[in-house]
Order: C-alpha cells, then structure tokens, then sequence
C-alpha cells in the first residue's frame, strides 16, 4: 500500500462525514495567498480560513514566477480576488541550496540545463520584499493597492509581516 493508496482511503472517510454542498467558484475573502510548498505550513489553518475562502499559490519558496503571475492575473481578472497575501517561512529548503550549485546538479544528471530559475535565496526577508515587488510591478495583476509579505515562523508558527518602503 502506496501513502497515495491511505490517502484515497482517508478521502472515503472524510467525504462520508461531510454533506454534499456546492460552494461559489469565486474565494469568499476575495483573496489569493502566494507560499511555499512547505510541509509544515498549515495555510488554512495558520490564518483560520476555511473551504472557498483563498486561492492559494504554492511552489518552491514561495516565488513570484511567471507561472504564478498567470494564476493571479486568472485569480483576480476572473475569479474577484482583490488582495495578494504572500508568506516566506523559516527554515525553506530554498536556503540549502544555490542557483548555481543546483543548476549544475541538474546539468549534470541530465545533459541538459534547465530553461527556468533556480530562485533560492539566503535572506528571507530580502526575497519577501522582492516577491512584493515582482507582483506591484506586474500589469497583468490589476488589484496591487494591497500585496503584503509575510516570513512564518515554522516551529512557533508565528507570522511576521515584513514592508517594502516603496515601489
Ligand atoms: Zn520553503
């Protein structure tokens, strides 16, 4: 048994304790979360959201890529989101490694370097303030009166927001 085949099985037991109910697509609090895809941040429950709240946006670092671009423009030009919450953590894998150190990792296991950014980092607080930035200047991201920066503490799961003095 996979930890996938549990996983469908928790499923069964999760959706026969619950009633069918249609939600809006559109996320009630009007808002999309970016973060990382960090195991031990509970996002729904660290910021006490429930089921058609947020959209939430997670990769490695929680880092502002085309790709997360594209689901914010979809995020607010279709979908009514008005607010961007954007959430760093500490201890993010993204710090234990480096852009070139991995670059050449993946080159040499594959014969072929990647196309896309590596976008590790060693300041945290330096890279929330840069993701702000990247998504204020985005055209394609019409609502950005309010995009605020987060680090998570992981172990006292505590939020810090961190500002950029501006633009
Ligand atoms: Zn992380």
């Amino acid at each position: 048994m996979t930890v996938i085949d549990s996983l469908v099985e928790n499923n069964r037991v999760y959706a026969d304790a619950l009633e069918p109910r249609h939600l809006p697509l559109e996320p009630s609090r009007r808002l999309a979360i970016v973060t990382c895809m960090d195991s031990r941040l509970d996002v729904f429950a660290a910021l006490g959201l429930g089921d058609g709240e947020a959209h939430v946006l997670r990769n490695a670092g929680g880092v502002i890529t085309d790709d997360v671009i594209r689901s914010l423009a979809i995020s607010q030009r279709r979908l009514g989101t008005r607010e961007v919450m954007l959430i760093h953590h500490t201890d993010c894998g993204m710090q234990k490694l480096t852009d070139d150190g991995f670059r050449t990792e993946l080159r040499e296991a594959t014969g072929v370097a990647p196309a896309f950014a590596i976008e590790s980092f060693t300041d945290v607080d330096a890279d929330v303030r840069q993701s702000i930035r990247r998504v204020r200047r985005s055209d394609f991201v019409p609502h950005r009166d309010v995009v605020r920066g987060f680090v998570y503490d992981v172990d006292t799961h505590r939020l810090r927001e961190v500002t950029v003095d501006q633009l």
